[in-house]
């Protein structure tokens, strides 16, 4: 059975830079000036009109010839810019100064180990790279390693003496008085930028994300905005929404919402470079924050916390979350403790589709749908799915399967890795790797991952790196491993990576509880602290296959699960 989008038909994708919809949109020009980004750590505000021009800036920067003092790059050429930084009102700037002048950017996480970031730097390739000035230490150690030449660094946000940055770059230009860089043509399959997932196996890839994969998430997400509005109990805003800017920009929820998005609406983003609740609540206070972009273990953290009784939320109108299920319980828990909140809007996606797939509507949309708890939503304009068994045949209403995609959104592909995107982009459907259920009238459920990617605090977590990163202990103590997830985590269905591993005989001669303890720390200095094995470490006879060779991880974690069990 295939399902299509209940939303009006959207317009075709046209061959065009996305700059076009972001700058050139004449409804969007008309609108009064207003504070388009406010840094909540540092107070660097920027007007709409102002961040305008410095994108143009800061594509001339980027585009110029060497000659007219800029750096030359060019997509063609082969050119990547590599963002290496927390949320800062540049990061914007430069994702959009990129996009202009049609050079692809490459998102790299903000928080990598050493052993990250090499494979970060090498599988995008990236020919020059833009750092926050409290990542440089890391970033120049990586460089060297990928022969990325230490003059093709450049600071993003503030400054660092001897080394130029954004602004200084910037500057430059100006002083120079270089004619402006045009905005150059891209089709809709041009490519926009690569951004980190893990796919359904493997390590991170990067997903190949084009303009028409922009431009059409931008317009779907207006369509469906517009419809909630039509029944929305709040008037439409005559001053700018204040959202909530702490996802982090280098993954795709952060980098649409607030890098990109933000130029078709009107909004004021508040950054907060790091999630602290604390420092959320008191925004939240400050600011007056109308919209709440979070993820559900956010939530769960703020319901949690003890913050929420005390503080006055009265400006909150909406919470949207998305990345990973969100338990009904913790919704509505946040829905009481912010009462001046009508509802929680849930979201599905994955990188590979840009954005999201699913959303709840607002009740009463599209003539009159309700959304059912404990589903995941609707799909969004343009999209179209089916649900499948393992033998790629249709399930029955109400019967789990798999999930495939279609529609503009879908990405190109992975970035140099053909197999990988032969198994996940298939006859123009993107397979998900999740289990949904519907009721057959375009509401989904989800029901599970079919993948073994853990999601930690909104964030993939990819098993496979963790077993590569113990395989890789110097010592060699052991054989064998497999790493997934067992209870334990902030809410119910996050899980915590715990590592099965078999001794080498160099680890049976040192003993179990010396290994123990060396991979540990290992893995403390080589993995970020979320991806650390906070569910364990265990010492197994062998690693249970399946007949094709396929690690069977159930059997691991339910023989885990027994054993608490049974204490
Ligand atoms: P990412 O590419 O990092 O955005 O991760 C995508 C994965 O997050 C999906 O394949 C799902 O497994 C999970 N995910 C995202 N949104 C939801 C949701 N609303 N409910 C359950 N899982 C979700």
């Amino acid at each position: 059975m295939l399902f299509k989008s209940l939303y009006p038909p959207t317009p075709p994708v046209p061959d065009k830079n996305v700059y076009e919809l972001f700058f050139n949109d004449p409804e969007q020009n008309a609108l009064p000036d207003y504070t388009l980004y406010v840094d909540a750590e540092s107070g660097r505000q920027i007007r709409r009109s102002e961040f305008n021009e410095r994108v143009r800036d800061a594509a001339t920067a980027l585009g110029a010839p060497l000659s007219a003092g800029g750096l030359g790059l060019s997509g063609e050429k082969g050119d990547i810019v590599g963002i290496l930084s927390s949320n800062c009102i540049d990061y914007p700037t430069l994702v959009l100064g990129s996009l202009t002048i049609t050079v692809p950017f490459a998102l790299l996480s903000a928080y990598p180990t050493h052993f990250e970031l090499v494979h970060l730097l090498r599988t995008s390739k990236s020919t020059v790279l833009f750092v926050h000035p409290t990542l440089l230490r890391n970033a120049l150690k990586a460089a060297q390693e990928v022969g990325l030449s230490h003059d093709r660094i450049f600071i993003l946000e503030g400054g660092i003496p001897g080394r130029k940055s954004l602004q200084d770059l910037i500057d430059d230009v100006k002083r120079r008085r270089t004619p402006r860089e045009p905005v150059r043509p891209a089709t809709k399959k041009t490519l926009a930028y690569l951004m980190f997932s893990s796919g359904t196996t493997g390590l991170p890839k990067a997903v190949m994300v084009a303009h028409g994969n922009i431009w059409s998430t931008i317009v779907s997400q207006l369509i469906a905005g517009a419809e909630d509005l039509k029944v929305s109990p709040l008037p439409p805003p005559t001053s700018p929404v204040v959202v909530l800017a702490v996802l982090p920009f280098y993954h795709t929820y952060g980098l649409i919402s607030f890098c990109m998005r933000p130029m078709s609406g009107y909004v004021t983003c508040v950054i907060v470079p790091r999630w602290n609740v604390e420092v959320v609540v008191r925004a939240i206070e400050k600011h007056r924050i109308g919209l709440l972009l979070l993820v559900p273990s956010m939530v769960h953290q703020l319901v949690h916390s003890g913050l929420l009784e005390k503080a006055d939320l009265s400006s909150v109108d909406l919470i949207s979350t998305g990345g990973a299920y969100m338990p009904p319980k913790v919704a509505e828990r946040i829905q009481k403790l912010i009462r001046s909140t009508p509802r929680v809007m849930e979201g599905y996606g994955l990188s590979e589709c840009t954005l999201s797939a699913l959303r709840k509507p607002a009740p009463g949309a599209l003539g009159g749908i309700q959304p059912i708890l404990n589903s995941t939503g609707i799909l969004l304009p343009s999209m179209e799915a089916k649900l499948t068994r393992e033998d790629g045949s249709c399930v029955e209403i109400g019967e789990p399967g798999e999930l495939w995609l279609r529609g503009d959104n879908i990405a190109l592909g992975y970035f140099n890795d053909e197999n990988a995107t032969k198994e996940t982009f298939i006859d123009g459907w993107l397979r998900s790797g999740d289990r949904f259920k519907t009721d057959g009238k375009g509401t989904f459920f989800f029901v599970d991952r079919i993948k073994d990617t853990l999601k930690i605090s909104g964030a993939q977590v990819s098993p496979t790196e963790i077993e590569d990163v113990l395989l890789a202990h110097p010592g060699k103590l052991i054989s064998d491993t497999s790493v997934a997830g067992v209870s334990g985590g902030r809410t119910a269905d996050e899980l915590l990576p715990k590592a099965w591993v078999v001794l080498s005989e160099e680890g049976r001669r040192k003993g179990a509880d010396v290994v123990l303890k060396e991979l540990d720390m290992w893995a403390n200095e080589n993995l970020s602290s979320y991806k650390r094995l906070r569910g364990g470490l265990e010492v197994v006879s062998e690693i249970p296959k399946s007949p094709t060779g396929k690690v069977l991880r159930r059997v691991l974690q339910d023989r885990h699960e027994q054993a608490l069990k049974a204490k």
